[in-house]
């Protein structure tokens, strides 16, 4: 009987790469189609809904009932004429994933006959029964409802005949069950910190946006294969398999051009996520074998998160058609590289000024230095924390390899910057500057955009780095909901615009120290306190770790531990000084992550078990008895001497399967005891630590056994397909 293994790859050979929507030319033609954007409001609202719309997304102010009435009957008539027949209130719950439930338009009458209905009131706000999403104890079953309200600023879209409705979700408490409504609060204490500051410069701004670009990077399966291996099936990542023979040491997949199957998937779900208005500029291969990254032009951080989510939907139901499987998982595969979503970070003034981007005058300079140095001071502050953000379960297994960045945090600003910041410290001093010293200082700063631009290298090896006109965090997971790091980044970045602001007007106001002079004494004085994590050199060795160590800087220690760091009281002061997250919310967000953790563990330690009970030592077994059969053969042929030196290799197999058959089965024993242990205890924290510290350690051990009689089996046993044959598509 063929195995699936088998077959699996015989039918491999037959699939042909498809194109499943026709490839439109053009692609503004179609762009945001599915989208219900300002121009279809304009066209579907009455001018009273469109600008109260309007106010609500560009001034956060509150749309009446009366007027969202209106609303609902503008988007339910757009969205008919797109097809659909649903509705629902779409969010992010704390699960890395979204939810959806679809109610239908369609109202029947009891009497007979129906209509197609959508309420001001069924837009505004749902209460699904949301008793088992991840609530950290906030929400007790008898008290199961939670209710989702709409984000306007993030548009309606249709997706395969539902109109989907960003919205926020929170317990019937209050408490935010979800990444989007912190994340909310993020940007508008940033958005008010930041304006604040910029009154220094540019007295027209009166709004700051965060703008997000992020890089999602994804591996690439053949369904059949996916389907013939139960572990990416059920965790998304291998948990066994020996390193093909050949992966990515040639360097020959990164930019190489991209196999057909692949890259008729990609213009598939690209049409999709042009229609969904989705701003996809790139694509190529990456690192890895079957590994590939996408990225849009950046936008408003809501909105951007928003569809990064979107699109890791789309990608998944478009690869289905296709016959293949996406993977965001952060590292699904050993000893090649994982998959990251870099995170790319800067804010924009209404006036339309990148704050992170240097400008053509010593002002605007002063200002681009001010927002730079400010951020390197919050990513300092508040480094744990951040950390913290990024730190899940699947990610820690792709953090300090040796091709992601280190699970220890630093910035990179690349040696033209950190030159700019060396001499500001050098002359900058708390003495009045003679006429002289500001001229050349002035002229100084006004050099940095000529040189930047083309200086900016590229530390790859650096989590945190300066890229000529943004920060990009490159600790940021493939699977992670981005709005997890941003609403830290945000939030402490709003937090040191305050501290900065009153330091400057302190100088001014008690000191009488001119307005750029006071700025760039404080910018030295933060020059000076962040030294110690800027970092140019290479993350990835081992003297950093040493150096780091020595310089105290954050890192991961264990999952648990950076979990907890959102109870730090640094960071609690953080999250309540800008009403962020409150203490409640802290401790439920705190327990959904150990919990989760402890789940995930508890999956993979199951099928690990499994497979190695089930699939592996059986398989074993039967070459064992292959081998034993062959050498009953061989004692017949042979006379006594003759026999033992054939014989030889074949007893040493046999000893070496029954040594690992040993080590496998009683690994897996003790870890199933481990996890009755663990299973017993009731406090979240404890059943965590034990997961973490007593079941997860046999994972590598048991994989160690399988891995080597993966090597020694007979490929035609071997049940589950092989790391050379999952990495086959490109
Ligand atoms: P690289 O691989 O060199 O980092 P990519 O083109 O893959 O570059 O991705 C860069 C990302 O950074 C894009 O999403 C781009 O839109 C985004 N980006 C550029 N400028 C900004 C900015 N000011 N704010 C946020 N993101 C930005
Ligand atoms: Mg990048």
């Amino acid at each position: 009987m063929a195995t699936l293994r088998f077959k699996a790859l015989t039918d491999l050979v037959n699939k042909k790469a498809e194109r499943l929507s026709p490839s439109c030319e053009n692609i503004s033609k179609y762009y945001s189609e599915n989208v219900f954007d300002r121009a279809k409001m304009r066209q579907y609202l009455s001018p009273e809904a469109y600008e109260s719309v309007v106010s609500a997304i560009e001034e956060g102010r509150r749309i009446d009932r009366k007027v969202a009435d209106q609303i609902a009957a503008g988007m339910k008539a757009w969205a008919m004429d797109r097809g659909a027949t649903h509705y629902a209130h779409w969010f992010q719950p704390l699960n890395d994933s979204t939810a959806e439930k679809h109610d239908s338009f369609f109202e029947p009458l009891w009497n007979g006959g129906s209509f197609e209905s959508f309420k001001g009131s069924m837009l505004v706000q749902q209460e699904p029964d949301a008793s088992s999403f991840p609530n950290g104890g906030l929400r007790n079953t008898f008290e199961a409802r939670g209710y989702t309200a709409w984000d306007p600023s993030s548009p309606a879209f249709v997706l395969e005949g539902t109109l989907c409705i960003p919205t926020i979700f929170v317990a019937y408490t209050g408490e935010a069950l979800d990444f989007k409504t912190p994340h909310i609060k993020s940007l508008n204490a940033l958005d008010k910190a930041a304006t604040d500051v910029c009154q220094y410069f540019d007295k027209d701004v009166k709004k700051v946006s965060v703008t997000l670009g992020w890089e999602q990077e994804y591996f690439i399966i053949d369904e059949g294969l996916f389907l013939a291996r139960p572990d990416l099936m059920i965790t998304g990542r291998t948990l066994m398999g020996n390193i093909s023979a050949k992966d990515q040491q040639l360097e020959d997949h990164y930019f190489g051009s991209i196999p057909d199957r692949i890259k008729i998937f990609m213009e598939d779900f690209e049409v999709e996520c042009y229609k969904l208005g989705i701003p996809l500029k790139t694509r190529h291969n990456e690192v890895a074998p079957n590994q590939y990254e996408c990225a849009p032009m950046f936008e408003e951080a809501n909105l951007a998160v928003d569809h990064n989510l979107l699109l890791m939907t789309v990608m998944h139901r478009v690869a289905r058609r296709h016959k293949l499987r996406v993977l965001f998982h952060e590292k699904p595969f050993k000893g090649i590289n994982g998959s990251g979503k870099h995170a790319n970070w800067s804010m924009m003034t209404d006036t339309g000024t990148n704050l992170l981007s240097p400008g053509k005058t010593p002002k605007t300079n002063i200002q681009f230095l001010t927002f730079m140095i400010n951020s390197m001071k919050a990513v300092d502050e508040h480094a744990a924390l951040l950390l913290s953000s990024i730190a899940s379960f699947s990610n820690s297994h792709r953090l300090g390899g040796n091709e992601a960045p280190p699970s220890i945090m630093s910035v990179f600003l690349g040696t033209t910057l950190s030159n700019i910041l060396d001499q500001i410290e050098e002359r900058i001093t708390d003495k009045k500057l003679t006429p002289d010293e500001k001229t050349e200082i002035k002229l100084d700063i006004g050099r940095i955009p000529d040189i930047l631009l083309d200086n900016t290298d590229r530390n790859r090896t650096s989590p945190f780095a300066f890229t000529g006109n943004r920060f990009e965090f490159r600790a940021v997971g493939s699977s992670s909901n981005t709005a997890s790091p941003l609403i830290i980044l945000n939030t402490a970045m709003a937090q040191q615009l305050v501290r900065f602001k009153a330091e400057v007007d302190n100088l001014i106001e008690v000191k009488g120290v001119k307005k750029d002079e006071a700025i760039l004494q404080v910018l030295r004085q933060i020059i000076v306190e962040t030294k110690k994590i800027r970092f140019e050199g290479n993350g990835y060795s081992k003297e950093w770790v040493e150096e780091a160590a020595r310089r105290g800087l954050a890192s991961i220690p264990d999952l648990p531990a950076a979990f907890k760091e959102f109870l730090n009281p640094k960071s609690v002061r953080l999250f309540e000084e800008f009403g962020v997250l409150n203490l409640s919310e802290i401790h439920a967000r705190i327990d959904i992550r150990l919990e989760a953790m402890e789940k995930k563990i508890q999956i993979e330690s199951r099928l690990l078990g499994d497979l190695a009970i089930n699939h592996i030592i059986p398989t074993a077994v039967k070459y064992q008895n292959t081998l034993i059969e062959n050498l009953k053969g061989l004692k017949e042929l042979y006379g006594a001497g003759e026999f033992e030196t054939f014989a030889a290799p074949q007893v040493d197999t046999l000893k070496t399967i029954s040594q690992h058959i040993i080590e496998i089965r009683t690994k897996v024993l003790d870890m199933i005891e481990e996890r009755k242990v663990a299973n017993n205890i009731d406090a979240i924290e404890d059943k965590a630590d034990a997961y973490y510290f007593k079941v997860l350690p046999y994972f590598e051990e048991i994989r160690y056994h399988i891995d080597k009689l993966e090597a020694l089996i007979d490929d035609e046993l071997w049940p589950l397909p092989k790391y050379r044959e999952l990495l086959l598509l490109n």
